[in-house]
């Protein structure tokens, strides 16, 4: 058996010189994840660093030019309860609401859901549908990188040794949008078989810009430029959602798990995308 050190630093740069020191400590967040990883023995750090103390990862904040930073620390309830998240990134309050347990998103992080960069995983479609930026800081230093370039594939991101996510930035929007965050899961509370994220610009009842995005359908969140294109601007019959599911899907990389076959879910795809985007529509702009 391994003797497993805790640390529960105050600020932020001792956290990341432990994490440095020792490639063996892990980061711990809401624990949601970790904890059951420890407890299957999968894991067996030689530390423990809690980032629960640190104040430089806590909150919500509008920035300068109608950005939005939300610490790592934040939670998936906060998040899904935020009177901050408005207009397009309503988005990200539709997809915290739907992760898990109430028990769970109690606990659980977005700093800790998004560096463990799950596939099936409900933040990582709506971040790259919102083309959030993701801080990080560590040995280095800060950097920050679009959430389409952070996530690398399954479990996997761009997080360099000692390296913490430190917080999500929201650009601003479209000024008018609608937002669908569809999840199709087995039970509720289960994480996604497939998920589609979509915002919407809108200009007098026009659509005139489109961000769609699968979760669960490839090791990482799946875009289609082409698919974007025929939904802005043009009039959103049958056919044209049609196609732009069927563009989603093909551009899909799905494996198959216990939540469904790869067939099964691009199946799906041209559906789910349709309905996101019509409930999108008929909830209007928020
Ligand atoms: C039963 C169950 C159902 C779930 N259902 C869903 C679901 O439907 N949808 C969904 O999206 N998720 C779901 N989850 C996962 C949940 O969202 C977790 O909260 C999330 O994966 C991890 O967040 P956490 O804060 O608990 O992180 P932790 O468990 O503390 O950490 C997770 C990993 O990230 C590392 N880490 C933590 N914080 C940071 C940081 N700031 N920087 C760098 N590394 C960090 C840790 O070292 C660890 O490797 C579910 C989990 C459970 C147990």
């Amino acid at each position: 058996m391994t003797d497993t050190r805790f640390h529960a630093p105050e600020r932020l740069d001792e956290a990341i010189g432990l994490l440095t020191a020792d490639d063996e400590a892990r980061p711990l967040a809401g624990g949601q994840t970790l904890v059951a990883m420890l407890n299957a023995e999968l894991l067996r750090p030689r530390a423990i660093v809690s980032l629960h103390r640190i104040a430089a990862l806590k909150g919500v904040e509008r920035r300068a030019g109608g950005s939005l930073w939300i610490g790592a620390m934040t939670t998936h309830s906060a998040l899904a309860a935020s009177a901050e998240l408005r207009g397009a990134h309503r988005l990200l309050a539709e997809a915290a609401a739907r992760i898990g347990h109430e028990a769970i998103r109690n606990r659980g992080t977005i700093g800790g859901a998004v560096a463990h960069a799950d596939p099936s995983a409900d933040y990582p479609a709506a971040l790259v549908a919102l083309d959030a930026e993701i801080e990080i800081e560590g040995p280095r230093g800060k950097r920050s990188l679009p959430a389409h370039q952070f996530f690398r594939g399954f479990l996997t991101t761009a997080l360099e040794p000692g390296e913490l996510v430190t917080g999500v930035v929201l650009l601003p929007g479209p000024a008018k949008a609608a937002t669908r965050f569809e999840k199709l899961a087995r039970v509720e509370g289960d994480f996604a078989t497939a998920s589609v994220a979509v915002v919407l610009g809108l200009d007098a009842g026009r659509v005139t810009s489109a961000r769609l995005t699968l979760g669960g359908c490839g090791s990482v969140p799946i875009q289609s430029i082409e698919a974007e294109q025929i939904i802005a601007g043009h009039t959103l019959s049958d056919a044209v959602l049609k196609k732009a599911g069927e563009l989603l899907a093909a551009a899909a990389d799905p494996i198959d798990d216990v939540r469904g076959t790869a067939a099964y879910r691009r199946a799906i795809i041209p559906g789910l995308v349709a309905r996101a985007v019509r409930s999108a529509l008929a909830k209007g702009a928020a």
